[in-house]
């Protein structure tokens, strides 16, 4: 236990960035191996380069912003305040699973809800969803503006759960291999899924999120665990066979290949989203 919490008090960057790299390319691999939709109806190198720009940018914000982190654990940890500062005399596992929640929920479901709801943010979070070829490489493509809205949302998130700095560190790493996974393009089995989507975000759980068009795209919000979804009523089950990725606002290719447009999405004026006369049912 002491060794576990000093390793994550002290993650090397290096480590962090194996993280990112490796999760990659072994989803990438898999995604190789059995894929869900065709990797033969686009161009892949050019989709990849367009995400792992806004994965550098994400990087580079986090990386410039990570000191408010560094100091807002210290700061719960000397005055003794927040969830996880709260639970002492519990055993050291149910304060992990406990604090690990509350730094999912607080930093990435109502975070990711609120982007949802709220119009400026909602032009920031666009980005992620002009994906049309859902795949791992997805995870992080945020706008930079929406990368410095999650830090802000995480760094709260940190005051409520108490986060000591290697829970952070925990956290970010899970949260980071997580997303990878939950958006992978990966043909899961269904008995595996079936398992895993009891505790966490699924492949087969996420992608109804990158559904183009509402209300699909404003369900199944989670990135660790499930049941956040559950308890908020938006947990949906579809087959994702006849999910067509994107966002029904912005469906030109000459506007979601194009990172400069990309980019001016958050300035640009909000389109709303469309109102189909029919609704449907995947
Ligand atoms: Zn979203």
């Amino acid at each position: 236990m002491e060794s576990f919490v000093a390793y994550f008090s002290d993650m090397p960057t290096l480590h962090r960035s194996g993280l990112l790299v490796g999760g990659l390319a072994l989803f990438l691999l898999i995604e190789n191996a059995a894929p869900l939709f065709s990797l033969k109806t686009y161009s892949r190198v050019k989709h990849t380069g367009l995400n792992i720009f806004f994965t550098l940018t994400t990087v580079i914000v986090n990386f410039v912003m990570a000191f408010i982190l560094v100091w807002s654990a210290d700061w719960v940890v000397a005055n003794g305040f927040g969830v996880m500062q709260w639970m002492s005399g519990m055993p050291f596992v149910v304060t992990l699973l406990v604090g690990l929640m509350v730094m999912d929920f607080v930093g990435a479901w109502l975070a990711h809800y609120i982007e949802h709801h709220v119009t400026w943010m909602w032009k920031f979070h666009a980005i992620h969803h002009t994906d049309q070829h859902v795949d791992t490489t997805t995870a992080n493509r945020h706008h930079p503006g929406e990368s410095v809205i999650r830090f802000v949302f995480t760094t709260v998130a940190v005051f409520v759960a108490g986060a000591p700095i290697w829970m952070v560190f925990l956290y970010q790493s899970l949260s980071l291999v997580m997303s990878q996974f939950n958006h992978s393009n990966v043909s899961m089995p269904k008995w595996l899924d079936d398992v895993l989507v009891l505790v966490v975000c699924t492949p087969n759980m996420h992608r109804v999120h990158h559904h183009y068009r509402q209300p699909y795209s404003d369900t199944n919000y989670g990135n660790i665990f499930s049941f956040w979804d559950r308890i908020f009523q938006t947990y949906v089950v579809v087959d994702n066979k006849k999910l067509v990725y994107g966002l029904d606002t912005h469906m030109e290719k000459s506007e979601t290949d194009n990172v400069g447009f990309l980019l001016k999405i958050p300035f640009l004026p909000y389109r709303p989203h469309i109102e189909y006369e029919k609704e449907e049912k995947l």
